[in-house]
C-alpha cells in the first residue's frame, strides 16, 4: 500500500520529491534536534492522486488520522479540543519553491466553541479572536472561494469607522465583532455556515492546498521558471505556533547570510505580535534582527546558534523562517536560501576560503544562468543622475522604463515595445504577470523578503522595495515622491538601481559590467573596472570559479562566428576555435548579384565568370577569420540555404512585373528570365529541399569555389609565417555516397592549391549530422569525414518533423501546457529523442573511424542543460554564439565535476519534459 504520509521524524532533506523542499527541510531540522513545531507531511504523491482522481485517496484519510493522533500525544492537547485545543496549520510545500504561488490555511480547530478554550488556555483573549478571524478569512478565501476583498474591505471598514492607524489598535470587541461579520459574509456568499468541525476544515484546508497546484497563477510561474506541471505540491499539517501571542511574541525571516551581497552577518527581518503572513505580505514594515536582540536577547542568541548550525549543516547559505511564542523559539522552515548571481558567486568562494567546500563544490554552486546575468550593462555611474528617491536594494539590476502600475498596464505597454518598471504600493501574487514582463519592480512598502522581494529575486529581476516616500495611487495613475512634492505619471520614464536601492528621474545610461570586463580583457582590467571592493570581490570570485571549471572540463568550447570581429571577440571570451562558420551572408549584399548571375548563367562560360568575380572577395572573408583564429581550428561550412534565399521574392517580383506589364511598359528579357528562374526555384518547404550538400551537387562549381577560397587563404597565410587552421564542413549530409563526392573534389582542389602555392595543406574535411538518416548511417559517413559537427537545429526539426520557423508560435504554448515540452527543444536539447539521435551518431561513428572528432555546434551548444548532455555522451567539443562561451565553459566545468545523468540535470535545473 502506497504511504502517503510522513511524520516529520521520518523523512530527510534529500527526500524533496516525495515531501517538497519544505516537508524535507522541516524533517531534516526535526533530526538535528532543533525545536521544530511537530507535525506531518502529506506527500506530492497523495497531491498528483488527488489532482488525477478529483478525489483524496481513500488511505490517506486514515493515514491522516494516525498522524493527527500522534501529533496529539506528543503535545498533550486534542485537534479543536474546546477547552484547550491543538490548532494546526495546513501549508503548500513543492519539491521547488515557489513562493507566495500556491495556499495556506492557519489555525485550523478554532470554532465558535475553542475560541473560548484557547482564550483561557493562553490568558488572551484578544489574541483568541484574532486567531479566529484570521482562520475565517483565510479559510473563506481559499477553501471556500469566497473573494477576498469581502473580508478586507470589513476589516479596513472597522478600522476607519474607529478611527485606527493598522490591526494593533484593535481591540478584543472589535475582533468578535469582526468575526460575527466574517461569519457572516460566509453565510452570505456560500449558503453555508463556517464549518466548525476541525477534521472537516483540516481535509478541506488540505484538499484546497491540493487544487492550489493548479492555479493560473501557479502554472504562469512554473512555465517561467521551468517547474514541470505534473509534480505536485507536498502538504505541511503542522501545529501552530503564535507570534501573535502579544508582547514577547513575534515572527521573522532571516538568512545566515546576505543574500544580496553574500556578506556574512546578521541580516532578517522581524515583526512583533504578528503571524508569518504579515511579514512577506509586507503590510507593516519589519524590525532588522538587531532590534530582536534588544527585544529578546535568549531567543535572538539561540537563533544565531542555530544559523550556525544550519549553515554548517548544509554548507551553505540558508534562509530561515522562525516564530517567537512568549519568549520561545520556534523553527517554521529552513531551505537553501534563494540568493543573486552576485551572491551566488561570491558565497561560494567565501565557503571555500573558509573552507566549508571545496573549489569543486564552488563550481556546482553557480549556474551558467547566473553567469549570464551579471554580464549584463550597469548604470553608467559617472553620468550625472537625479535621484529622486530610494528604497531598499532586494534584487540587483539596472532597469530604465516607463511607471506602469498594475499588470494590465505593464504587459500592454510591453507589448507595444516599451520597457517598464512596475510600481506597486506592494506586491502579491496576482502581480505575477507584470514582474515577468517589467524591466524592474518598485514597491513602496515590504521589506527585503517581502514577496516582491523573492520573486524578483528568483527571477534575476531587478527590484527596488519599501521606498516609504512614495505613495502610489493606481487608480489616478500617479506616483507621488513625499520628500520631493513630485507627481510622476504613468509613462513617465524612471530608473531604477537594485544594487543601490535608487531611482532615479528620466533615462539614465549604462556601462558595461566589470565581470564582462574581466571576461574579455582580464583580470586586472575587471578589477580595475570594479567601483568598489565588493564589486571586486565578485571578480576575484568568477575569475576562481570560472578558472577552476576551465581546468576541470573536458569539453572544449568553441564559438559560432562569421566575420572577423566575432571571431575576435570570441576569442576574447575564451573560445578554443570556431565551430560554425556560417558562410552565406558572404553571398548576400552586394554580393546577390553574383550568386544571381550563376544562377541565371546559360553557358558553362557565363557561370565561371560569376565564379571568378565571387572568389577573391570569398578569399578575402577567410583571410580575415584565419588571422583572427591564428593557431585555432575554424572551422568553415559550405553554403547551406536553399538557392530562393538569394533570389527576389516570387510574389514580389511577379507583381512588381504584372503591374509594369499593366502600365504599358517593358518587360526586359533578362526580367522574363530571372522571373522563370525565381519560379523554378520556388520550393513548397524549402527547408527540406534544395539546400546544404545537394546545392552542392547540383552546382558543384559553387563548393570548387568555396574549397579553393578555403585553401587558398590558407597557403597564404601559411606563407606569411602564420597558422591558420581550417577545416571544411558539408551540411545537410544524409548518405557516405554524397560525402564521398564532396570529399574527392575537395581533395582534388586542395591538391592542385597546395602545389600552385608550394605549402603542405592538410585540411580536414567533415560534415554535419543534420539528419536522423545521417546518424542512422552515421558508420558508413564516418569513413569519409574527419569529424561529425551535430547540427542540433536542423536535427530537432527533422527528427520532430516540425519547421523550427513556423512552429514556436503556432502550438508550442500548448505543447507547454500539457508537458509534452518542458523548454522549448530548440532551445534545450530534447536529450530522449534528438539527444538519443546524436548518441546514436556519435557511437556508430566513433566505433567506425575511431579517430573521428565529435561536435555540436546547434544553439543547444551554449545551453546549460543540453552542455551536461553532451558532456556525458562524450563529444569532444560544443559551439556556441561568441556571448555564450563563458557560460559553456562554466557548465562544461559543472558537468564535468557533477557527472550527472540528463535526468537528474533535467530535474536540478528544473526542467522536464513529460514526452
Ligand atoms: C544546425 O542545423 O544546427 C545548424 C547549426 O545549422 P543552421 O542553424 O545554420 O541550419
Ligand atoms: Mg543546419
Amino acid at each position: 500500500m502506497t504511504k502517503y504520509v510522513y511524520n516529520f521524524t521520518e523523512g530527510d532533506k534529500d527526500q524533496k520529491d516525495l515531501l517538497g523542499g519544505k516537508g524535507a527541510n522541516l524533517a531534516e531540522m526535526t533530526n538535528l534536534g532543533l525545536p521544530v513545531p511537530p507535525g506531518f507531511t502529506i506527500t506530492t504523491e497523495a497531491c498528483r492522486a488527488y489532482l488525477s482522481q478529483g478525489e483524496v485517496p481513500e488511505t490517506l484519510d486514515v493515514e491522516v488520522t494516525a498522524a493527527i493522533r500522534s501529533v496529539e500525544q506528543t503535545m498533550g492537547k486534542k485537534l479543536g479540543d474546546a477547552s484547550d485545543p491543538l490548532l494546526m496549520s495546513v501549508r503548500s510545500g513543492a519539491k521547488f519553491s515557489m513562493p507566495g504561488m500556491m495556499e495556506t490555511v492557519l489555525n485550523i480547530g478554532l470554532n465558535d466553541e475553542s475560541v473560548h478554550g484557547l482564550a483561557e488556555k493562553s490568558g488572551n483573549e484578544r489574541f483568541a479572536w484574532d486567531s479566529y478571524r484570521r482562520l475565517i478569512q483565510m479559510f473563506g478565501k481559499t477553501v471556500m472561494d469566497i473573494e477576498g476583498d469581502l473580508f478586507s474591505e470589513a476589516l479596513h471598514g472597522l478600522q476607519e469607522r474607529k478611527g485606527y492607524k493598522g490591526d494593533l489598535d484593535m481591540t478584543t470587541e472589535d475582533l468578535k465583532e469582526l468575526v460575527a461579520q466574517y461569519k457572516e459574509i460566509v453565510k452570505k456568499e456560500t449558503g453555508q455556515d463556517f464549518p466548525q468541525d476541525p477534521r472537516f476544515q483540516l481535509d478541506m484546508a488540505v484538499e484546497a492546498v491540493f487544487r492550489s497546484w493548479n492555479t493560473d497563477r501557479a502554472r504562469i510561474y512554473r512555465r517561467r521558471e521551468h517547474i514541470p506541471n505534473n509534480l505536485g505540491t507536498a502538504v505541511n499539517v503542522q501545529t501552530m505556533v503564535f507570534g501573535n501571542m502579544g508582547e514577547g511574541s513575534g515572527t521573522g525571516v532571516c538568512f545566515t547570510r546576505d543574500p544580496s551581497t553574500g556578506h556574512s552577518g546578521v541580516y532578517g527581518d522581524y515583526l512583533e505580535n504578528a503571524q508569518g503572513e504579515d511579514v512577506v505580505a509586507g503590510i507593516r514594515n519589519t524590525l532588522s534582527l538587531a532590534d530582536l536582540e534588544k527585544i529578546d536577547k535568549a531567543s535572538y542568541d539561540e537563533l544565531r546558534a542555530i544559523m550556525t548550525k544550519l549553515e554548517t549543516h548544509y554548507r551553505d547559505m540558508c534562509d530561515i523562517e522562525f516564530t517567537i511564542q512568549g519568549g520561545k523559539l520556534w523553527m517554521l522552515q529552513t531551505r537553501v536560501g534563494k540568493r543573486t548571481a552576485s551572491a551566488a558567486f561570491r558565497i561560494a568562494e567565501q565557503l571555500v576560503n573558509e573552507r566549508l567546500i571545496t573549489h569543486d563544490e564552488a563550481v556546482t554552486r553557480v549556474t551558467g544562468d547566473q553567469l549570464t546575468s551579471l554580464l549584463f550593462p550597469q548604470f553608467d555611474k559617472s553620468a550625472s543622475k537625479k535621484v529622486i528617491s530610494k528604497g531598499m536594494p532586494a534584487s540587483p539590476g539596472a532597469a530604465v522604463g516607463e511607471i506602469v502600475l498594475n499588470n494590465e498596464q505593464a504587459v500592454a505597454r510591453t507589448q507595444a515595445g516599451a520597457s517598464v518598471i512596475l510600481v506597486r504600493r506592494e506586491t502579491n501574487p496576482d502581480d505575477l504577470q507584470g514582474m515577468v514582463v517589467a524591466s524592474g519592480v518598485l514597491t513602496a512598502r515590504g521589506g527585503k523578503t517581502s514577496h516582491a522581494a523573492v520573486v524578483a529575486r528568483g527571477m534575476g529581476r531587478c527590484c527596488v522595495v519599501g521606498a516609504e516616500d512614495l505613495l502610489v495611487d493606481e487608480a489616478a495613475g500617479t506616483v507621488y515622491v513625499k520628500s520631493q512634492d513630485t507627481t510622476y505619471k504613468a509613462g513617465d520614464v524612471i530608473a531604477i538601481d537594485g544594487t543601490s536601492g535608487e531611482i532615479f528621474e528620466g533615462e539614465v545610461p549604462v556601462t558595461d559590467s566589470p565581470v564582462m570586463t574581466y571576461i574579455s580583457k582580464g583580470l586586472e582590467a575587471g578589477l580595475a573596472a570594479s567601483p568598489d571592493e565588493d564589486t571586486k570581490e565578485l571578480v576575484t570570485a568568477v575569475d576562481h570559479i570560472l578558472s577552476h571549471a576551465d581546468e576541470k572540463r573536458r569539453l572544449v568550447v568553441r564559438a559560432n562566428a562569421d566575420t572577423p570581429e566575432d571571431a575576435q571577440r570570441a576569442r576574447e571570451f575564451g573560445a578554443e576555435g570556431i565551430g560554425l562558420c556560417r558562410t552565406e551572408h558572404m553571398f548576400l549584399g552586394d554580393r546577390r548579384k553574383l550568386i544571381e548571375a550563376v544562377i541565371l548563367a546559360e553557358t558553362d562560360e557565363d557561370q565561371q565568370a560569376a565564379f571568378d568575380a565571387l572568389m577573391p572577395l570569398q578569399k578575402g572573408d577567410f583571410i580575415g577569420i584565419f588571422e583572427a583564429m591564428d593557431g585555432l581550428s575554424v572551422t568553415v561550412r559550405l553554403i547551406d540555404p536553399p538557392l530562393h534565399e538569394f533570389l527576389p521574392d516570387l510574389t514580389e517580383l511577379s507583381v512588381e512585373l504584372a503591374v509594369k506589364e499593366a502600365k504599358g511598359e517593358e518587360v526586359t528579357e533578362a526580367e522574363k528570365k530571372l522571373l522563370a528562374a525565381v519560379k523554378a526555384n520556388h520550393e513548397q518547404n524549402p527547408m527540406l529541399g534544395l539546400r546544404g550538400v545537394r546545392l552542392g551537387l547540383k552546382l558543384p562549381g559553387l563548393i570548387k569555389l568555396q574549397v579553393r577560397a578555403i585553401a587558398e587563404a590558407c597557403a597564404e597565410l601559411k606563407k606569411q609565417g602564420k597558422d591558420p587552421r581550417p577545416e571544411i564542413m558539408v551540411p545537410l549530409i544524409g548518405s557516405v555516397r554524397e560525402m564521398q563526392i564532396v570529399r574527392d573534389m575537395a581533395l582534388e582542389i586542395i591538391k592542385e592549391v597546395s602545389e600552385e602555392f608550394g605549402v603542405e595543406l592538410d585540411l580536414p574535411i567533415g560534415n554535419m549530422i543534420e539528419l536522423p538518416r545521417a546518424a542512422v548511417t552515421a558508420g558508413r559517413i564516418a569513413v569519409e569525414s574527419d569529424f561529425f559537427s551535430f547540427g542540433t537545429n536542423d536535427l530537432t526539426q527533422t527528427t520532430w518533423g516540425f519547421s523550427r520557423d513556423d512552429v514556436e508560435a503556432a502550438f508550442f504554448n500548448e505543447y507547454f501546457d500539457y508537458g509534452v515540452f518542458g523548454d522549448s527543444p530548440f532551445e534545450s536539447i530534447d536529450w530522449r529523442g534528438v539527444g538519443s539521435v546524436v548518441k546514436m551518431g556519435a557511437k556508430r561513428g566513433r566505433a567506425a573511424n575511431p579517430d573521428l572528432h565529435l561536435g555540436v555546434c546547434g544553439e543547444h551548444g551554449g545551453d546549460p542543460v543540453s552542455i551536461h548532455f553532451f558532456h556525458e555522451i562524450g563529444l569532444d567539443y560544443v559551439s556556441c554564439s561568441p556571448f555564450r562561451v563563458p557560460v559553456a565553459r562554466l557548465e562544461a566545468g559543472r558537468a564535468a565535476i557533477s557527472n550527472e545523468s540528463p535526468a537528474a540535470i533535467e530535474r536540478g535545473a528544473q526542467r522536464a519534459t513529460t514526452a
